[in-house]
């Protein structure tokens, strides 16, 4: 089972060499509670991969609170028995929507989907 870290000595690169699908989820602490995904691709573009992962959280404001994400945790499995270690992939209603748009992500058009 994945289980919440310390990243606090991780540098942006160290986090998307990791190998945990190229995001990760980032909590606004209690009582708000809110929790939104990070798609490691964006810091490594924007502030290259030697800059301390805090810098994430510096960037991050919480459209709920306004406060600060102040952990990480990586993603789940959603693995099946022949697949245990499969991750989830990023889920893009979870990523903020000026990070969405810097990375061209086109909404899907929910009314087509099954
Ligand atoms: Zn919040």
């Amino acid at each position: 089972m994945p289980t919440p870290r310390p990243y606090q000595n991780d540098t942006i690169g160290d986090l998307a060499d990791r190998g945990r699908d190229g995001w990760m989820w980032a909590h606004c602490p209690l009582p708000c509670g809110r929790s939104v995904a990070v798609p490691l691709e964006y810091f490594v573009a924007r502030y290259g991969r030697d800059k301390p992962a805090e810098m994430i959280f510096a960037t991050l404001r919480c459209s709920r609170c306004g406060g600060q994400p102040t952990t990480f945790t990586v993603p789940s499995y959603a693995g099946s028995p022949a697949d245990p270690l499969r991750l989830a992939p990023i889920p893009w209603d979870k990523v903020p929507a000026p990070i969405r748009a810097a990375l061209g992500h086109v909404e899907p058009d929910s009314g087509s989907e099954k």
